[in-house]
């Protein structure tokens, strides 16, 4: 017997949880893609959260669902507008490392009002991406910590 309260051990078995253990595999779009592709991709990957990477697979920026709704809105030819033009860009992406505490990336999520969060490894070339941290991360999180109940 420990002598730990129930939710002190709670607390140390979610500050072990990290985003490496978590972490799912980015579905990208190069920048130069058009929003066309970038709707198919959404659809085909089964995602609500589109990474945009240059050619060095660097990341430059964000899609989400309501962006692509919104460029979607208007009569122009989807296929002819380039993802980089509505993409939420780089500085203002909200990143995460694969050493981080998962706790804190689900903070981002809530702080920032966003789905999901790319996760970066630094390359000589900018930001590699490696991973991605979404909603569904932390709910099978939030599953996993009932399951091997031990405390
Ligand atoms: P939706 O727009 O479908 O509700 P989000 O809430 O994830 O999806 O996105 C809201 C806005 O925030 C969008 O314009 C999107 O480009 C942007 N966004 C999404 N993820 C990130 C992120 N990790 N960092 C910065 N901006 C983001």
């Amino acid at each position: 017997f420990t002598g730990k309260t129930g939710s002190e051990l709670l607390t140390e078995k979610v500050k072990k949880f990290k985003v490496r253990e978590f972490q799912s595999i980015p579905i990208v779009v190069n920048e130069s893609a058009s929003v066309y592709d970038a709707i198919s991709t959404m659809f085909l990957e089964d995602v609500g959260t589109l990474f945009v990477v240059d050619k060095n697979t660097c990341l430059t920026g964000v899609l989400s669902r309501k962006d692509l709704l919104r460029a979607s809105i208007g009569n122009q030819d989807l296929t002819n507008v380039p993802v980089h033009i509505i993409m939420t860009r780089m500085p203002n992406i909200t990143i995460c490392k694969k050493d981080d505490l998962l706790i804190d990336a689900a903070n981002k999520l809530i702080n920032k009002q966003i789905d999901g969060i790319p996760v970066v490894k630094e390359s000589e070339f900018g930001n590699e991406i490696v991973g991605r941290i979404t909603k569904t991360t932390i709910t099978k999180a939030f599953v996993e910590l009932i399951k091997d109940d031990n405390f």
